[in-house]
């Protein structure tokens, strides 16, 4: 069953039926190329990351082969444990692709033994906004927050916050939409209603969105340790927004490159689990008793967990969209499952194990989503994202004078800077790619 499923996923779009996709795709890439010709760039790829903080198609291109060529090493080791718990548990034939997930289900059971399910009691949503995320926003930057009851919402989930710093001076409104409802869309995200601009005199207004179920009356909101993680990412394009400090609206907080805008927000979720963060809002919902230290441990350590895998996934798709957005306007137009194998062969990404995460056909991220010649921008906040993390933990961590001195250089500053520039300032170097090597595990060879 395993493999029919994956089977059937991998032929998406190719099957020679009214829903194949290949002649549309081939389109598409022919008409970028051609539109990166009249504004007089070689292919379209370079046209693209020319209006990015990457700046160029090469400077992608050394930024993911770097990744890439660390995948394949912890790939095989995460092989060999899967083959082994596979053996273990009495299968005699070599592992395949699809037998991945389901074994590295059971090895993250048996290897870390966090009872999610248990976990969640120790998640109550209020204690976790208050006493984690806003305690976090406290601390760093000095943010002070008010239930405003008298100040209605869209609707009567929302609730509304006044925020101000700490000398009582107004920063502007927080709405939380916390609970899943059959008109609001799936997902989590962050909306600015009103953006912060000096010329135009207006502080901002934003929102956070979740999807979380509602509990019947009476019972409290317990949220999964996603939903947790959740919290505090989205908490982070929010604050992006409130600590904004620019003159037009049009640089206002998360109005930056699409490669930089999950930057503020993927750092934040780093406080989920900061020592003396998570002690405070983890706490039994009926005891109070504080989550014990083991699990806590556990949690940490099963950030490596996988990563090999799912970084081959990810930096092979990301490469895939960079080759086919690197087809010059006059170059004929190859076969996509072929040109696709060839490319991943040539790259050593041709993994029988682990297909991309998208291929051609259905990777809708590039040919249908606005992520066309963009899909490395996730990788590329999480390269920021995991040096600042080292940045902070070199300069003593959760302390308000960190916060300032990073809110100064890069959140308050919106768009209206060089985030390259905005970078260096505050690293006093170029980011660097072994933090987060090192934080998925992929350096321990
Ligand atoms: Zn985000």
């Amino acid at each position: 069953m395993r493999r029919r499923i994956l089977d059937a996923s991998l032929a998406r779009g190719r099957r020679n039926n009214a829903n194949d996709t290949r002649e549309c795709l081939l389109e598409q890439v022919k008409l970028r190329a051609e539109k990166a010709k009249i504004f007089g760039y070689p292919f379209y790829a370079e046209l693209v990351a020319s209006a990015q903080t990457a700046g160029s198609a090469e400077n992608i291109a050394k930024l993911t082969e770097r990744i890439a060529a660390a995948v394949a090493p912890n790939v095989r080791r995460e092989a060999d444990a899967l083959a082994e718990i596979a053996t273990e548990m009495g299968q005699n034939d070599p592992i395949e692709a699809a037998d991945w997930e389901y074994y590295t289900d059971k090895l993250s059971t048996k290897k870390y033994s966090v009872d999610f399910g248990r976990l969640r009691e120790y998640c109550e949503a209020d204690r976790v906004l208050n006493d984690g995320v806003f305690a976090t926003a406290t601390k760093l930057y000095g943010l002070q927050f008010k239930e405003r009851k008298d100040l209605p919402g869209y609707h009567p989930d929302v609730v509304v916050y006044e925020v101000s710093n700490e000398k009582g001076e107004a920063v502007g409104l927080f709405l939380y939409d916390l609970y899943t409802r059959d008109s609001k869309r799936g997902g989590a995200w962050m909306n600015d209603l009103q953006s912060q601009s000096h010329l135009l005199g207006q502080l901002p207004i934003v929102c956070n969105n979740h999807n979380v179920p509602k509990p019947a009356a009476g019972q409290p909101t317990l949220l999964s340790w996603d939903e947790v993680t959740t919290l505090f990412h989205e908490f982070g394009h929010a604050l992006h927004s409130l600590l904004s400090n620019v003159n037009y609206p049009k640089f206002s907080g998360t109005e930056v490159y699409r490669d930089y805008v999950e930057f503020p927000s993927q750092v934040n979720e780093m406080w989920a689990t900061w020592p003396g963060v998570i002690e405070e809002y983890a706490k039994h919902y009926q005891t109070g008793e504080t989550l014990d230290q083991a699990t806590i441990e556990n949690l940490r350590a099963a950030a490596t967990f996988n990563q090999g895998y799912t970084t081959a996934t990810y930096i092979a798709s990301a490469l895939l969209d960079q080759a086919w957005h690197k087809i010059g306007a006059d170059e004929p137009m190859p076969d996509p499952k072929k040109f696709e194998d060839d490319y991943l062969e040539s790259i050593d990404l041709k993994l029988d194990l682990v297909p991309p995460r998208y291929s051609s056909s259905y990777f809708q991220h590039i040919f249908g989503s606005g992520y066309d010649a963009n899909y490395y921008s996730y990788i590329w906040s999480e390269v920021l994202d995991a040096d600042a993390v080292e940045w902070f933990k070199e300069n003593g961590g959760l302390t308000r004078e960190n916060g300032e001195y990073f809110a100064k250089h890069l959140i308050a500053i919106g768009g209206s800077k060089d985030p390259r520039e905005a970078y260096r300032g505050f690293r006093g170097r170029e980011p660097e790619v072994e933090p987060l090597l090192r934080r998925r595990g992929l350096l321990d060879n």
